[in-house]
């Protein structure tokens, strides 16, 4: 029988992880074609929403559960088109120039539709478990001839169980390949209760095992990602060799120390776990917060790619741990 780690604190904590019907869920974005998600070619449905607000977080925009705009600087043409349909002076004209001021934007979105160059952009959008289903099933092709299928990424994507599992129960029904990309703050009792009848692969990020650190730079605690990990794990054995996928990124300074990627992988090998995965830095998150108007909140993180040398050592750590990456 599985053991489901939940002290009365943590329960308390994670009380109001998921997010209630009525704000959401919103969906970022579905992209199609992926090879990057998972077995063969993939629909990768991105959900809008994170309970960690991890301070390298590549895709930013996806941390609100609301809709939010974006607006790239770059590419606006100046052409003044979205001045003129908003109403509440956010967007203005200054000498041949495009004024934002986002502290009086309404996000009522009249000017997105307008924009000839796609620097305004909305992000997130309300859709039914319908129009997912829609959406994906148009590449059912591509999945049967590749080994594919579906995979719920974010944010989040268990921060809305009721819809990851309507979504999941639907796919499966179809006969639809399906994973769950989470970052291990979620309910286990309702993820097996919704989730797991459904899924076929778990991608588990394990970022900081030190429980401090890990709360200074994803707010967070790692205690309640490790216990429902080991849940995970126990149930892992009862099903097929891959079910369970344990993922960490390699951030500068942050997870990517010798004293962090050691605990990590002495962890999983305690486990049992014998495959993970590192994922490489993307530094290119940094247009992304430009985009949404936010300032980078944390000093020393790099704009360069990660030297080769340096992924091959934190490889090296967990090789020699038993797990092959
Ligand atoms: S979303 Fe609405 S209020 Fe905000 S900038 Fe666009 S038109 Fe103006
Ligand atoms: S409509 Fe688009 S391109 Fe034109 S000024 Fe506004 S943001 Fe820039």
């Amino acid at each position: 029988m599985v053991q489901v780690l939940q002290a009365g604190h943590m329960e308390k904590r994670i009380q109001n992880i998921e997010v209630r019907k009525t704000d959401g869920p919103l969906v970022l974005e579905i992209r199609g074609n992926s090879l990057d998600d998972g077995p063969g070619i993939r629909s990768v449905v991105f959900m809008k929403g994170c309970p960690l607000s991890c301070v390298w977080c590549h895709n930013p925009e996806s941390k609100k559960p609301s809709p939010e705009l974006l607006f790239d600087a770059s590419i606006c043409l100046s052409c003044g088109t979205c001045a003129q349909v908003c109403e509440s002076d956010a967007l203005r004209m200054k000498k041949k120039k495009l004024i934002f001021d986002r502290s009086k934007c309404t996000l009522c979105f009249a000017c997105i539709d307008l924009c000839p160059s796609g620097a305004l952009e909305r992000a997130g959008k309300s859709m039914t478990v319908d129009d997912v289903i829609d959406s994906v099933m148009k590449d059912k092709p591509f999945y049967d001839t590749s080994g594919g299928g579906v995979t719920l990424s974010g944010g989040e994507p268990l921060m809305f169980m009721d819809f990851a599992s309507e979504i999941l129960a639907s796919l499966k029904k179809k006969g639809i390949h399906n994973i769950v990309e989470t970052c291990g703050i979620f309910k286990m009792e309702r993820f097996m209760e919704l989730v797991l009848p459904y899924v076929d692969m778990i991608y588990y990020d394990i970022k900081i095992m030190d429980a401090s650190l890990s709360e200074r730079y994803t707010g967070i605690k790692s205690d309640l990602i490790l216990a429902n990990f080991r849940t995970l794990q126990e149930i892992s054995l009862k099903k097929h060799p891959g079910f369970l996928l344990p993922r960490t990124p390699l951030i500068p300074g942050m997870t990517d120390t010798d004293e962090n990627l050691s605990a990590i992988a002495e962890f999983l090998s305690s486990l049992g776990i014998k495959k993970a995965a590192l994922l490489e830095y993307n530094p290119l998150w940094y247009a992304k917060l430009n985009k949404l108007g936010k300032e980078v909140q944390e000093a020393g993180k790099s704009r360069e790619w990660m030297d080769k040398k340096h992924v091959a050592h934190c490889k090296e750590i967990f090789i020699a741990a038993g797990i092959s990456v």
